[in-house]
C-alpha cells in the first residue's frame, strides 16, 4: 500500500496514531474530525497517499474511486437525518489543511448556503 511516511492521514491509516474510526476497508478509513463542525463530522481518506483529489482521479482506479464515493454516501445516510453534505478543499483557495485527500461528510444539522 502506497503510503506516505509523514502524512498525518497516512499514519491513521496505518494506526500510528489513533482516530475514532467509523468505517475501514482496503479502500478507504472514515474517522471523526477531531474538530467537528456538525453533530456528525467525519472524515473518509483513501488508504493509498494522494495529496488532492486532482492527483486521486489521475492514478486511481475506477474501484478505488467508486469506494471512496460510496463510502461517502454509506457514512451520510448513516449518520444523517434527512440529508448530509460532503465537501473536499483543495488547495489554498480550497482551504485544505491535511495534505492527504479527504471528503468531510457532516450530518445531523441543517447546513446553510453558501459557505464561508
Ligand atoms: P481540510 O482543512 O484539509 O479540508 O480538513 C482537515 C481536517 O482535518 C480539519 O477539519 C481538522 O479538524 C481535521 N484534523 C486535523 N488533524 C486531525 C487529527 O489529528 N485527527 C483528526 N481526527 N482530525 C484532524
Ligand atoms: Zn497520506
Amino acid at each position: 500500500m502506497a503510503t506516505d511516511d509523514a502524512c498525518l492521514f497516512c499514519k491513521i491509516v496505518r494506526r500510528e496514531i489513533p482516530a475514532d474510526e467509523v468505517l475501514r476497508d482496503e479502500h478507504v478509513v472514515a474517522f471523526r474530525d477531531l474538530n467537528p463542525q456538525a453533530p456528525t463530522h467525519v472524515l473518509v481518506v483513501p488508504t493509498e497517499h494522494a495529496a488532492h483529489l486532482s492527483d486521486f482521479v489521475a492514478s486511481a482506479g475506477g474501484d478505488r474511486a467508486a469506494r471512496f464515493l460510496s463510502a461517502a454516501s454509506e457514512i451520510g445516510r448513516r449518520f444523517g437525518r434527512d440529508g448530509y453534505r460532503v465537501v473536499m478543499n483543495e488547495g489554498p483557495d480550497g482551504g485544505q489543511t491535511v495534505h492527504h485527500l479527504h471528503a468531510h461528510v457532516l450530518a445531523g444539522r441543517h447546513m446553510t448556503w453558501p459557505p464561508g
